[in-house]
């Protein structure tokens, strides 16, 4: 039997999970030491015997066999919250792929010293009249700094000490100066940071209606009765859906239970935080991207020392080491950002359920266009489907309008609004009523080509065309690379060298000169970029400061706008075009939405869907606003070729300087892949590879892309192949090239 060992971490913490130590695993534990145990080890010149962790197990030793001490025992299995984070990293190593360290890494909170911040304040310790002849003092002796504290003394008892030392300019040591002769003391008041400021608490709330009762009563029975499993609301945005979670979470917490509340990032907005801040006062946290890593390891900290009871964050949320958990809540469980883009390329769904598995708690998913993969958990079994059908806020479901843009172009109209909609934007000009266009794309022009000779302008380094802006430079979003946008064809010469598609840019500027005197707001990755840009546009918007907000995808999210009568989608084709299967489903959900803004105070709103294709089943199926029409069709269509969630697919990222030895690295690896496959078995429950091939962008910042995937109906059996893959990685040992995996992907590459 060959000798085995493992690599362990002795400090459990974010930083030093670099730091692992090897040790040898006795006889007597071979076969029973896994990654992620707990296990007792000698430290130290003393050997002291203190706890480790398990992070790899190899028949490697990398370092003086003679020297190498050995694990002693393993420890009772316990549930502290480092046993727990390390058993879910364990997890996602195992599922995902990537090394313990990332998964580590990404469960972990980083260690940072929190900074304490001190409120002090300056408080006043003599009458008012003695500050006044004091102050005639400093006035006849030129003192001015002291001058102006002494004068603001006269009119606060309390004064911030920034404000003084700031605003007033006022030295510390003036400051000292007036506290040692008795005028002044300095107080202060030492707390953590808390993120969120403390709003009234306020104790009014809605009767549930009794459909948001049902579910409650019957989460919380499911619970109480040791039966809680996994949950999905289906509702239509303002069907009450936030109002339930709230009742959740409270029911849990009454019952000594933590909640976490997932949310997509830029859901995160102040109206529903405030909704839960008002029901759990400072016994909720938020967490978003604008935290310090400080903020996030205290946040933490409290979580564990019971200091709160609700946590509302993105998907790394769910990595809070509450002690015991009752109940993951995620939000538009739909939404592509639930799912990680680094290794492990996790899902923070597949993720609230094995964390629900290892707390015993509960998993309720919320959506009014649920992922194919929750919808096709409920027709399975796998969890209970609950529909919350009315919209609370008043207000009926808009009237939708596809207008066909072939016919539009035959019928003489160049222009990029349809005359059904240049018709309703002027009717709501004349009312006064507000209108959203919405766009799949950013800058000011697609990409630009050579009407004689189709030359596309491509980045250097990324292989996708460039962007048109209105400076006139060409821009690659991928690396920011930028060049000034070509006179002529680099190619044939032609001077026909030109944009296709809109952009939001160029909407604005239509919108400008057909409607002179239109007020305009833009919202995209441009406009954007900072990090309360976004909030301000919203604002603006709802304060009635413009007629039409023009956007990307991001108007379409959340955000009540009662004076929206119109949403307009410019191209529904554009979200279609993506070679992508998931390019329908993401195509209904953001027709779906964007229909979903119009009308939602108490006048009727209209929707017009502008589209090539006005046939395809996703443009009509949002049209008429039917989930479960466009869902028997895109399952058939999943289950038909094969594709989530019906079957699986791994795909295999392999990244490289040089492309000819990462293409042979990628075609050994798929065909070593293709040798997993069991030809005994019909050929449609076989392992099927599909590639290599240059990933769609074939190369990005100088580093080239190859990709290939591997489909089973079998998630195990992909976890299999994975884990092969990695093993013959390990033996190839390859310099300039790595390798990613990705279940079940988002995107393609
Ligand atoms: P969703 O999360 O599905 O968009 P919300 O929970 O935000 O829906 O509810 C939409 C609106 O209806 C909110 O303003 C909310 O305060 C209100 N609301 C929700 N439930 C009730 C209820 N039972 N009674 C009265 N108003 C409610
Ligand atoms: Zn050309
Ligand atoms: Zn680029």
């Amino acid at each position: 039997m060959p000798e085995l060992y493992a690599d362990i971490i002795v400090d459990i913490s974010h930083e030093k999970v670099d730091k692992a130590f090897q040790y040898r695993i006795p006889m007597h534990l071979q076969g029973k030491i896994e990654t992620g145990m707990c296990v007792v080890v000698p430290f130290g010149a003393g050997n002291k015997q203190i706890k480790g962790y398990v992070v790899e197990v190899s028949e490697r030793c990398k370092f003086d066999e003679a020297r190498m001490k050995e694990i002693c025992g393993i420890t009772a299995k316990g549930v502290s919250a480092e046993e727990r984070m390390i058993e879910l990293a364990a997890f996602l190593r195992r599922n995902y792929g990537g090394t313990m360290i990332q998964a580590l890494k990404t469960v972990l909170p980083a260690k940072q010293s929190v900074k304490m911040l001190e409120h002090r304040t300056i408080v006043r310790k003599m009458d008012r009249e003695q500050i006044i002849s004091l102050l005639g003092e400093s006035i006849r002796k030129g003192q001015k700094a002291k001058e102006r504290l002494l004068r603001e003394l006269t009119e606060q008892e309390n004064i911030p000490y920034e404000w003084i030392t700031g605003k007033l300019g006022v030295s510390p040591a003036t400051i000292r100066s007036l506290e040692g002769a008795g005028v002044i003391k300095i107080e202060s008041e030492r707390s953590f940071r808390n993120p969120v400021k403390l709003q009234d608490v306020c104790s009014h709330r809605n009767d549930l209606s009794p459909e948001q009762q049902e579910i409650v009563n019957h989460v919380m029975a499911d619970y109480d009765g040791d039966n809680i499993g996994t949950y999905l609301i289906h509702g239509i945005t303002g069907s009450g859906k936030t109002e339930v979670y709230l009742q959740l979470a409270e029911e849990m917490v009454s019952r000594g239970k933590q909640a976490v509340v997932l949310i997509p990032e830029i859901a995160l907005t102040y109206q529903t935080l405030l909704r839960f801040y008002r029901r759990f006062g400072d016994r909720v946290s938020v967490m978003n991207s604008t935290l310090s890593p400080g903020e996030k390891y205290d946040q933490c900290r409290r979580a564990k020392a019971g200091e709160i009871d609700v946590i509302i964050g993105p998907r790394s949320a769910l990595f809070t080491p509450f002690p015991d958990i009752g109940l993951i809540i995620m939000d538009e469980e739909h939404e592509g950002s639930y799912k990680s883009e680094s290794a492990p390329k996790y899902h923070a769904r597949e993720v609230a359920m094995e964390i629900a598995r290892m707390h015993g708690a509960g998993v309720v998913l919320g959506s009014a266009t649920p992922s194919l993969e929750a919808y096709h958990m409920a027709r399975e079994g796998k969890c209970t489907l609950f529909k919350l059908t009315r919209r609370l806020t008043g207000g009926s479901l808009p009237r939708v309008n596809i207008v066909d843009l072939r016919e539009e172009l035959r019928e003489g109209n160049r222009s990029i609004f349809s005359r059904k909609l240049q018709e309703l934007l002027s009717d709501r000009l004349q009312s006064g009523h507000q209108s959203m266009l919405f766009l799949n794309r950013r800058g000011y022009a697609g990409f630009i080509s050579c009407r004689a000779c189709g030359e596309v302008m491509k980045c250097e380094h990324c292989d996708v065309s460039l962007s048109e802006h209105r400076d006139g430079s060409l821009v690659c979003h991928y690396c920011g690379y930028m060049v000034r946008k070509p006179q002529t064809c680099p190619k044939c010469g032609s001077k026909y060298i030109m944009g296709f598609k809109a952009g939001t840019e160029q909407i604005e500027q239509k919108l400008t000169e057909m409607y002179p005197g239109i007020r305009v707001l833009r919202m995209d990755g441009d406009t954007t970029k900072t990090k309360d840009s976004y909030e301000k546009i919203l604002s603006a918007f709802a304060n009635g400061e413009a007629d039409v907000l023009v956007g990307t995808q991001m108007i379409v999210k959340g955000h009540d706008f009662p004076n929206v009568t119109l949403v307009g989608v410019l191209a529904a084709d554009l979200s279609l075009g993506a070679t992508d299967f998931r390019a329908g489903e993401r195509t209904f959900q953001l027709l779906t939405q964007a229909a979903g803004r119009a009308g939602r105070g108490d006048r009727p709103g209209e929707v017009v869907i502008q589209t090539y294709q006005p046939e395809h089943y996703a443009v009509v199926h949002a049209g008429a606003q039917d989930y479960e029409s466009f869902y028997e069709e895109e399952i058939l269509y999943r289950e038909l070729s094969g594709y989530p969630p019906v079957d699986h697919m791994l795909a295999v990222q392999l990244y490289g300087k040089y492309p000819d030895n990462l293409q042979k690295l990628a075609e050994e690896l798929a065909s070593y892949t293709g040798s997993m496959a069991d030809n005994s078995q019909p050929l449609a429950k076989r392992l099927r590879v599909i590639g290599p091939a240059p990933a769609s962008i074939a190369k990005i910042n100088d580093i080239f892309r190859y990709v290939f995937y591997v489909k089973h109906e079998k998630y195990d059996k992909l976890v299999q192949v994975k884990d092969l893959l990695e093993h013959k990685i390990q033996i190839i040992q390859p310099r300039y090239e790595s390798v990613q995996f990705d279940f079940d992907p988002m995107h393609i590459l």
